[in-house]
């Protein structure tokens, strides 16, 4: 069982950044819904645990305490930017072994081939969520809530799927997740119109009497054939 953290960034008290009419908080949650619902329709022997399942205030202390002691395998961390800049960035802590600059690698470059955001690259830096974490951790920054362009793309719902798709594709590559098999296909029509199903109502040994059963069928309406064998 592969266990994964999702961390909406914010929430309850703590709207995260706001701009161009959205709160950071609501759109992290949107984003890490996503990939949880993904994740877990989708994926085998994976679990899922969020930091908040909905509008709630919840401590920095207290999410990383949650993945401590579920024991994650990975902790992700989702924020909307902000402050002047446009495009997506990711972090990972700047003393992580190379397993988890790996990992970010590969997640960070599967989100980028889901969305037309500006590759602002893959960065480190002393985050608490980074930090405070025991598992491999990442930060993913979507967009500058604060710039036009961004905001816009993060109020289409297509868009967050997008991301969330980018998220779970780099999950699923990095972590070697498998995906479920989908259901047995269906068997195959039992009524092939190419087929025929023959009924037949006699075999004689004497033609005659053949002939005779034949005529009795036709004049009841049916069609009729003799056949020798
Ligand atoms: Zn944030």
């Amino acid at each position: 069982m592969v266990k994964i953290f999702i961390d909406p960034g914010h929430g309850g008290s703590d709207p995260g950044a706001t701009g161009n009419g959205l709160q950071e908080k609501n759109i992290t949650l949107q984003i890490a819904q996503r990939i949880r619902d993904m994740l877990t329709s989708e994926y085998e022997n994976v679990s899922v645990k969020m930091s908040r399942t909905g509008d709630q205030t919840v401590s920095l202390n207290e999410r990383t305490k949650a993945a401590n002691d579920w024991n994650a395998d990975f902790y992700l961390s989702i924020h909307i930017n902000a402050g002047g800049g446009t495009g997506f960035e990711s972090y990972v802590h700047p003393q992580s072994p190379q397993r988890t600059k790996n990992l970010q690698n590969t997640i960070h470059d599967e989100i980028m081939k889901q969305v037309d955001f500006r590759n602002r690259g893959k960065k480190q830096a002393n985050f608490h969520v980074l930090r405070e974490t025991v598992m491999d951790a990442m930060l993913t920054e979507n967009g500058f809530i604060d710039n036009s362009a961004d905001a816009n793309k993060l109020k289409k719902s297509s868009f967050i799927d997008n991301l969330a798709r980018g998220h779970v594709n780099g999950l699923a590559k990095s972590l070697n997740l498998k995906k479920k098999s989908s259901p047995p296909p269906q068997d195959p029509p039992k009524n092939n119109p190419g087929q025929l199903y023959k009924v037949q109502i006699g075999a004689f040994r004497d033609e005659e009497n053949a002939k005779q059963l034949a005529d009795r069928a036709k004049k009841a309406g049916f069609d009729v054939y003799i056949v020798k064998e």
